[in-house]
């Protein structure tokens, strides 16, 4: 049996494409959907096993990119969003119909990641944004109830999708996140 990991990547990954510049995310709602606009490409897409990420119906892994979040808007339905865990590093804005996560943004000025907004691209009906790199915080689907005897066939599984699989975030972010501890001692 074929391990699904997103629909995103299970068929192959959509190319990214040259000189996209951004476009929309819609909330599942069939009525006045929650619309937020991205100004631009994202980056450091990735699929993410970790607890809090927002997954469609059956998946493993969520799919989330980063991008700027001067760049981020909410276009349409604002009224419908609310804060998931306000006490949480990323606050997560989902829609309070449909529990659509549609943009997580950082407020702690301090935080390594403070000024970029995590979006879910899946959610965008436009192809071209960034594709996925890498898989982050793969050992966490356990908590999600993934059996641990299962987890082999995940790994290779996203080896053989092109994206590594780490139980952390990729080598470039992790270095970008000890770069600004350094930083501050
Ligand atoms: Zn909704
Ligand atoms: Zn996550």
């Amino acid at each position: 049996m074929k391990t699904l990991i997103h629909p995103q990547v299970d068929n192959g990954i959509p190319a990214t494409a040259a000189n996209f510049a951004g476009g929309s995310l819609q909330c599942k709602c069939v009525n006045n959907p929650v619309e937020v606009t991205i100004a631009s490409q994202t980056a450091h897409n990735h699929v993410c096993g970790c607890s809090k990420c927002w997954k469609p119906q059956g998946a493993l892994f969520a799919q989330i990119a980063v991008v700027s979040k001067d760049k981020v808007s909410v276009t349409a339905n604002a009224d419908k969003l609310e804060i998931v865990d306000e006490a949480a590093a990323i606050q997560r804005h989902a829609c309070k119909e449909c529990g659509t996560h549609m943009y997580g943004r950082i407020e702690n000025t301090g935080h390594p990641f403070y000024g970029l907004d995590f979006v879910h691209t899946e959610l965008s009906s436009q192809q071209g944004w960034s594709a996925p790199e890498f898989a982050a915080f793969v050992s966490s689907i356990i908590e999600s109830g993934t059996a641990p005897e299962a987890m082999a066939d995940v790994r290779q599984t996203l080896k053989d999708l092109g994206l590594p699989p780490y139980d952390c975030l990729s080598p470039a972010l992790m270095d970008a996140i000890a770069t600004h501890v350094a930083a501050n001692k």
